[in-house]
């Protein structure tokens, strides 16, 4: 047979879209399973979005834009990350690309040569190491654990620095966890930035989603020289439920935007015209929608909580932002439940699908095979069923 690229052999297949597609089958042959593995919000995306989406495409706005997206939808974002983060760039500084996670890749493909290295922590997002890795970089995982509120230390990050030390990832609030760094954190990540002189890619994708009264802080905004070596993402995917649409963007250095702006003109060009519109009407338009949304979250967060709360030796970091919950079950590995002995995040996933019919995410594919992950995104209801049906199963 013809050979593939290294690169593509290199490339993981993403282990939540199998699972997914188990439960998707499952439910397709009538059985009831709850859900707990969507890493989207479950909201329709606000009537008033889509309405400026298709008037929009009524009009005729259906042609190539400029690559990195048109002119009102830049100095939106540069308006968006005054008023929400203190944050000052110019539309030069801006660039839209297909999702957030496609801004990552841009970010990447423009900064890394082979043999970089890249530093993130587990729990991680499934995509970042495979993103490294297209990239021709190395990830450098910085294992955390629930007692540091998965968040890297500073020390243990000026561990693993080293010259060729290209970027520091940081999701928060986290995907898969749910914790958020504090301020004080971020700001000595960036001064150690600063002093190795690599960049800092800040995932904000999840922003505005914060429960306890917790306010957003993008390490950008705590220094401006750190702003200077930081790439700040974000997106309305998870804001607006607008992840279909696929629009994301990256504030940060212009020479280093411009970079991302000639990759994507060779490969994706300008992100969907209309999706455009769409994402122009949710960062203009009133925010009211966005709160209502949030505070359904935090709702069900407290539930999701209270309720792993009822069940013997299952451990958690609370979620502070985002809609994951991220518990330990490791004490429940070889137990003998009901006969069947379980071992691992993926063993129990596979459990908790044929016994309980709830589907979760193995914790094993944000490389912290202890946990496992639940996504909130989901009704009161279901959430009291699902969590009914995994307390029965653990008992
Ligand atoms: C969902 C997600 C993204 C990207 O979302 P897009 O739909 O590509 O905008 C980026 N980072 C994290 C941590 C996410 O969970």
């Amino acid at each position: 047979m013809l050979s593939l690229s290294q690169r593509s052999e290199n490339v993981a297949p993403s282990e939540t879209l199998a699972i997914t597609a188990k439960i998707n089958s499952m439910q397709a042959q009538g059985i009831d399973v709850i859900k707990f593995a969507a890493g989207e919000p479950d909201f329709d995306t606000p009537e008033y979005i889509k309405d400026a989406a298709i008037e929009s495409l009524r009009n005729g706005f259906t042609k190539y834009t400029p690559v990195p997206g048109i002119a009102a939808l830049r100095e939106a974002i540069v308006e968006k990350f005054k008023r929400d983060n203190n944050l000052h760039y110019s539309p030069s500084q801006i660039i839209v690309s297909c999702g957030a996670k496609h801004s990552i890749y841009n970010i990447l493909q423009a900064i890394c040569n082979p043999g970089d290295e890249v530093v993130f922590a587990a729990p991680y997002w499934v995509s970042y190491p495979e993103i490294v890795k297209l990239s021709d970089a190395k990830p450098i995982v910085v294992e955390t654990t629930a007692g540091q509120n998965f968040c890297m230390k500073p020390e243990q990050i000026e561990s693993v620095l080293s010259d060729r030390t290209k970027a520091i990832i940081i999701s928060s609030p986290s995907n898969p966890t749910g914790t958020v760094y504090d301020a004080a954190t971020l700001s000595q990540i960036g001064e150690l930035a600063l002093e190795r002189q690599c960049y800092v890619i800040s995932d904000e994708i999840y922003e505005s989603l914060l429960y306890d009264d917790l306010r957003h802080q993008s390490i950008a905004s705590l220094d401006e020289a750190v702003q200077g070596i930081t790439f700040v993402v974000n997106g309305v995917s998870k804001a607006y439920s607008m992840t279909g649409w696929r629009i994301g963007y990256t504030a940060g250095p212009e020479k280093a935007v411009q970079a991302m702006s000639r990759i994507q003109s060779h490969s994706t060009s300008n992100p969907t015209s209309i999706a455009q519109i769409g994402a122009l009407t949710a960062l203009t338009a009133s925010q009211e929608a966005v709160e209502e949304m949030r505070r359904a979250f935090e709702e069900r967060r407290n539930v999701i909580c209270q309720r792993f709360d009822e069940i013997d030796g299952i451990t958690y970091a609370k979620p502070q932002g985002a809609f994951y919950i991220f518990p330990d079950v490791s004490s429940h590995y070889g137990r003998n439940i009901n006969g069947k002995t379980v071992n691992g995040s993926v063993e129990m996933t596979a459990f908790l699908l044929d016994s309980a019919r709830v589907g979760v995410i193995p914790g094993n594919a944000s490389g912290a095979d202890n946990h496992l992950r639940l996504s909130f995104a989901t009704s009161l209801a279901e959430i009291n069923s699902g969590m009914d049906r995994i307390k029965e199963a653990l008992a």
